[in-house]
């Protein structure tokens, strides 16, 4: 029997729901979702399985412009993304403006792979005025293959997979077919607890931190996890804390909730908060935490 197996990589501006896409197509809340913008730092895979292939999606962080290290980092990721994929998967939404991305389209147009430019949120749109953004799309993007969907409500998502089957190379499976993800479960617990400083805290408070998972032991009946919270300047100690702890006592049942649905067994959550000056622009601190 022949199997088909590739890389299925993810682009595109952040929030236009890159993250939720994926997550329907893999089935699993892998990558962490929220409204707020370049949640997803580092680059995710989530791989389906099937007896005769294997797709290997990974999701980027959104494309941005550098303002920090750390965003340079990030975006190497992205370059990465386009650089080994078989087939290039561009998100945009029926909110965004072409002419913002200009560079990126030029980018996409020079690509060898199949292109598939999946334009999101059409739910939040009318007939007439989706026909004029797929229209402009068409004339920007001439050799990809364009789709109207909603990832959120699974609209037209069911045309994507065999669309990819056309397209991916025959190859044995790159990964062992049980293994979901390149990522472990400390990964995914300091994704969940990011995820929780993101909803919780305003500004640049949630850029500025770093979650460690300092221990992970599983026991009988719970699973003990110990994890620190790194904060870039001393003064966002205290807001991490908040007045007599009571925000890290909500990040930490909020955390912990999410944590003991992912791995559907008690948990028992400890946080702490530790001051690393400036580490978003420190090269060695970026590549202790894997950027
Ligand atoms: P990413 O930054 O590209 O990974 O975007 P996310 O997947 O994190 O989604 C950003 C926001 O858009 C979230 O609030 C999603 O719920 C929302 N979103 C994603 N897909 C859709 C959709 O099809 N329709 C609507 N209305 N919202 C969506
Ligand atoms: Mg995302």
């Amino acid at each position: 029997m022949s199997h088909k197996s590739g890389f299925v990589n993810i682009i595109g501006s952040p929030n236009v729901g890159k993250s939720t896409l994926m997550n329907q197509l893999v089935g699993e809340k892998l990558s962490i979702i929220t409204s707020k913008m370049q949640t997803t730092r580092h680059r995710i895979m989530g791989m389906v399985n099937e007896e005769d292939y294997q797709i290997v999606f990974s999701d980027t962080p959104g494309i941005i412009d550098p303002a920090y290290k750390l965003h340079e980092n990030m975006m190497k990721f992205v370059t990465e993304a386009l650089k080994d994929a078989d087939v290039v998967m561009m998100v945009t939404d029926i909110y965004e403006k072409p002419e913002k991305i200009e560079d990126r389209i030029k980018q996409v147009n020079k690509l060898e792979v199949p292109v598939i430019l999946l334009v999101n949120k059409i739910d939040q749109s009318d007939q007439k005025s989706l026909e004029s953004i797929i229209e402009n799309w068409k004339s920007l993007l001439p050799n990809a293959q364009i789709l109207p969907i909603s990832a959120l409500h699974n609209m037209s998502l069911q045309f994507i997979m065999p669309k990819l089957l056309e397209w991916l190379p025959e190859n044995p499976p790159y990964f062992d077919k049980e293994q979901l993800t390149n990522k472990n479960m400390r990964f995914f617990v300091s994704e969940i607890i990011r995820e929780k400083i993101l909803l919780l805290y305003q500004k640049e408070v949630p850029y500025s931190c770093e979650v460690v998972v300092e221990e992970y032991k599983e026991e009988e009946k719970i699973t003990r996890i110990r994890a620190n919270i790194m904060v870039s300047r001393n003064s966002q100690k205290a807001i991490v804390i908040g007045h007599q702890g009571k925000k890290i006592k909500k990040l930490g049942t909020d955390a912990r909730l999410d944590i003991e649905s992912f791995i559907m067994k008690k948990v028992h959550l400890e946080l702490y908060v530790k001051l690393d000056k400036d580490w978003r622009d420190k090269d060695q601190k970026l590549k202790k935490y894997g950027y």
